[in-house]
């Protein structure tokens, strides 16, 4: 079962996640954050806060969502 909180997510899972588009897509269909479940999400299906904690690898792997790159 996977830790849905953002306490309990490990952060490979979160660069896995981004890594993988239907995942994101899940989470944007929910309206949810993938990390903490938090409503209010951008293209990447991150909330302003997980976003903001992103660095290196995931946010570039978050901004190919936000710029249009991933579906
Ligand atoms: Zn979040």
């Amino acid at each position: 079962m996977a830790r849905l909180n953002s306490e309990g997510i490990w952060r490979e899972d979160l660069l896995l996640t981004l890594r993988t588009p239907h995942l994101v897509e899940d989470a944007r269909r929910k309206k949810r954050c993938f990390v903490c479940q938090r409503t209010g999400i951008n293209r990447a299906g991150l909330c302003d806060v997980c976003y903001s904690q992103l660095d290196g690898e995931e946010l570039r792997e978050a901004n190919r969502y936000i710029d249009g790159l991933n579906p």
